[in-house]
């Protein structure tokens, strides 16, 4: 399969089965077990790059891009601490889900900006740029393209994350639970690391902060890096 269709599918997925699934799960009503996990394994994820950035103290000064933002789960609360975001995602079910979140939390419909766009198409420039769980959908001879794109439109900081491919993960992926259901997801790509961090250091990036989080079904591996 090659790169265009794995993304008509994803783009298919996201505003289709895939946004009914993943509503739910960045939500808070009732789920099954597994999409608990999940969904408890992401927000960890989310809250600990709003711990980052709310540490740093400076958030209110920020211009992020969200990349692949979904229902703006990081979106609305960087933009209720204050940053000026931008959101965007290849799903139009997505952004939708998401402006309708922001009028409900934020009670305006100006910050964040949510648009549909896929990631490749994004310009612009902006201090943070932030792509969480979307490397799934890539394979690495495409996710390195998207990360030096979303890298030159980063100023001074990028943080990414995305499930790592380890020995344990290669195989759970391979036995099935970690994308329980084969008609449930679209196709699942894991990241070395090493491959990661390459690409990003080649871009002029060097690490600053790692985090990992780890539940029974959710496994994801963040990344800070920023201009020296
Ligand atoms: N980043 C969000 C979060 O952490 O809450 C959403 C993560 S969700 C697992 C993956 C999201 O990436 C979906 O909303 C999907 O539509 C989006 N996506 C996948 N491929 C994309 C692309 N090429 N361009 C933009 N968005 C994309």
């Amino acid at each position: 399969m090659n790169a265009a269709d794995d993304k008509t599918i994803v783009r298919e997925y996201f505003n289709s089965t895939g946004f009914d699934r993943w509503k739910r799960i960045y939500g808070d009503g009732e789920v099954n077990k597994v999409q608990l996990d999940i969904r408890n394994g992401h927000q960890q994820t989310v809250d600990s790059v709003i711990g980052w950035l709310k540490n740093d103290g400076n958030l209110a000064e920020l211009s992020i891009c969200d990349a692949g933002c979904g229902v703006g789960s990081l979106s609305i609360p960087l933009a209720t601490e204050g940053a000026k975001v931008y959101a965007s995602d290849i799903s139009e079910k997505m952004v939708e889900e998401g402006k309708q979140r922001a009028l409900e939390t934020l009670g305006n419909a100006e910050n964040p900006t949510f648009a549909v766009q896929d990631l490749e198409s994004l310009s612009g420039s902006y201090h943070t740029v932030i792509c969480l769980d979307v490397l799934i959908h890539y394979p690495q001879e495409k996710a390195d393209e998207m990360i030096s794109h979303l890298c030159s439109l980063a100023q001074s900081r990028i943080i990414l994350s995305f499930a790592p491919k380890t020995c344990a993960l290669t195989l759970l992926k391979k036995i099935g639970s970690f994308f329980p259901g084969p008609s449930k997801t679209t196709r699942a790509y894991l990241h070395r690391e090493a491959d990661v961090i390459k690409i990003l250091e080649s871009n002029g990036f060097a690490i600053q902060r790692k985090e990992f989080t780890k539940t029974r079904f959710y496994f994801s591996r963040i990344l800070e890096a920023t201009r020296p």
